[in-house]
Order: C-alpha cells, then sequence, then structure tokens
C-alpha cells in the first residue's frame, strides 16, 4: 500500500499527523484540512482523528465538518471513513447539513458493520446537538444538577455523550477507565510483593523491582492532567521516578499513551517507558534505562550463596 510514495516523505507526514494530533491549535485547521486530501488512508485517519480533537479547541466547525464529510461518507478505506465520522460526531451541529448522509451510511449493508454504526452514532449525536441547539436548552449535570457551561457541555458530550459539569466529569471518568482496564485487560495478578497489578508485564515489573530491593508503590489512582487521565503505574520514592508499562496496542491507546509521555515531561516528571515487546528482556533494558537517569544496579553474587544480593547505587552526575 502506498508503495508509490517515498517512504521518507511518508514517515513524515505521518509523523507532523500524530504531532498535530497532540497539539491544541485551532489554528492547525488548515493544514489538517490539506492532509485529509493526502493519498495515504494512514495519514488521512490520523488528519482525521486530529481534526476531531480540535472540536475542544474551538476549531472552525464549518470547515472542519466540509473537510471530513468526503473521507467520512465516501473514503475507499473503512477504519479511515470510521475516523472521520467520529471526528464530525464531536462537532454536533455543524453536522446536520449531512444527516441524511449520515443515515444512507448506517442503513447501508454494503459498508462495515463498524462504519455503519458509527454514522449512525454520529447521525444521533448531530440530532440531539441541533435539538438542544434549538431548544436554547440550559444543559444540566445529569449528576449533581448544577448547570453545566457550554465548554462542559461539550467535553461530557464528547466522551460520554451525556452531560456532567467538570468535577463530576472527573469523578465519571475515572470510574470508566479503570472498569475500561479491567474489561480489556480481565485480570488482577498478584505480584511478589504482595501488589495487586493489571497484567502480566506489570506483575514481571513489579517483581523485578522487588529482586533489587527498590521500593515502588504501586498506584491505581488517576490524575488528570489538561483532561487526560494519567495513572502512574510504579511511583519510585527512593529515586523519584515512574514506570508506565504500555500495554495495549490500539490506535487510540497509542495517540493517548504519547500525548500522556508528553505530560510527564511538561511536568518535569522522570519517567521509564515499558512495552510488551520488553517483557523477554526485562531485566537488561530496565538496567539501561534507569542507568539513563544515574542509577546503576550493581548484582554482586555471594559465594556462600546461590542468590544475588543487589542494591542500587546513584552516580551523582
Ligand atoms: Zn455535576
Amino acid at each position: 500500500m502506498n508503495s508509490h510514495i517515498d517512504p521518507r516523505l511518508h514517515h513524515e507526514a505521518f509523523q507532523r499527523a500524530l504531532a498535530l494530533g497532540r497539539g491544541t491549535d485551532s489554528g492547525a485547521l488548515s493544514e489538517l484540512t490539506r492532509r485529509l486530501q493526502m493519498p495515504s488512508a494512514e495519514i488521512r485517519r490520523l488528519a482525521a482523528s486530529a481534526t476531531g480533537k480540535l472540536a475542544s479547541f474551538g476549531a472552525d466547525a464549518t470547515v472542519a465538518v466540509q473537510a471530513l464529510s468526503p473521507i467520512a461518507l465516501r473514503d475507499p478505506h473503512p477504519q479511515t471513513q470510521q475516523y472521520a465520522l467520529k471526528a464530525i460526531k464531536c462537532y454536533g451541529p455543524a453536522g446536520r447539513a449531512y444527516l441524511h448522509d449520515l443515515d444512507d451510511l448506517a442503513a447501508n449493508e454494503r459498508a462495515k458493520d463498524y462504519v455503519r454504526r458509527a454514522a449512525h452514532s454520529a447521525a444521533e449525536a448531530i440530532r440531539e446537538a441541533v435539538r438542544l441547539e434549538q431548544e436554547g436548552a440550559k444543559h444540566k449535570c445529569v449528576r449533581c444538577g448544577r448547570e453545566a457551561t457550554a465548554e462542559e457541555y461539550r467535553r461530557s458530550q464528547q466522551a460520554f455523550q451525556r452531560t456532567f459539569c467538570d468535577a463530576c466529569f472527573d469523578e465519571v471518568f475515572l470510574d470508566r477507565r479503570n472498569s475500561d482496564t479491567r474489561v480489556e485487560l480481565n485480570k488482577t495478578i498478584a505480584a511478589k510483593a504482595g501488589a495487586l497489578v493489571q497484567s502480566e508485564g506489570e506483575r514481571l515489573i513489579a517483581d523485578w523491582l522487588t529482586t533489587h530491593n527498590l521500593a515502588f508503590r504501586y498506584d491505581e489512582r488517576y490524575r488528570i492532567l489538561s483532561g487526560h487521565a494519567v495513572r502512574p503505574d510504579f511511583y519510585l520514592p527512593e529515586l523519584d521516578l515512574y514506570i508506565e508499562y504500555w500495554g495495549m496496542d490500539t490506535a487510540d491507546y497509542k495517540i493517548g499513551m504519547l500525548k500522556k509521555q508528553q505530560l510527564y515531561q511538561q511536568e518535569g516528571k522522570r519517567l521509564v517507558s515499558l512495552y510488551p515487546a520488553d517483557k523477554a528482556r526485562l531485566d537488561a533494558i530496565l538496567r539501561v534505562k534507569l542507568e539513563l537517569f544515574g542509577y546503576r544496579i550493581s548484582t554482586r553474587t555471594s559465594p556462600a550463596s546461590a542468590s544475588d544480593s543487589e542494591s542500587v547505587s546513584h552516580d551523582v552526575p
């Protein structure tokens, strides 16, 4: 696929589209509309997703929906189509001109099921947004009853298709992320130190830390940073360092992952990222990554014992 495109240019365009997806500048919309017309389905998909995100940052809804609609309705690549449909949905009433087309797509038996569902969901959201706009309705938080601001309304509708004030949004978001995580990984695993972790990768990390006498806190609490849920998997208080295990492999998850890694960086936190591919060579990889922060894990084998006695030393820079 895309064999006629110079791989280096494609890579650059891909990275650029990813970066735009992490951005919050509604001025990026004009660049994104150009990328929505590129020959690579992958780049159109990322550009569509990024365009949807800019809805929360005040991007021009009419321009965005116009650029997204051909992709949403007719893109030859169904996954790209699905992303554009999700993105259109973020712009609410601005999609009203395409309601009939969306209904047709939702009813089209030749389209992929997930595309039809996305079209249906977009049409429903647009209808509801139009209805609310027409009513000039005041939006009340469905949880606490407080009147929600327009921004709170848009943000919570986008995430939950329901209205929440910011305080309730955060709580509901946490509940949902916790339950999503449980569904996705569907396990609770006891590590050596007694911590209950949520995946095999996390268990290996917990056990490695225990073996190397590194105190850690395994924390299930989320914090919301600029609207993103960040749950540090491991915090090592002696080293003031975080370890995150990025265990999933979906495009959405990866986009979220890059955003979170950026948040750590912005907050000046020291982060070691580990991935499923690292599991087989966890010991070597953790040693190298900790050394980058100036921590050397030494292994001293006692002649009297088969077991290793290990310690961590901090090289003062
Ligand atoms: Zn509320």
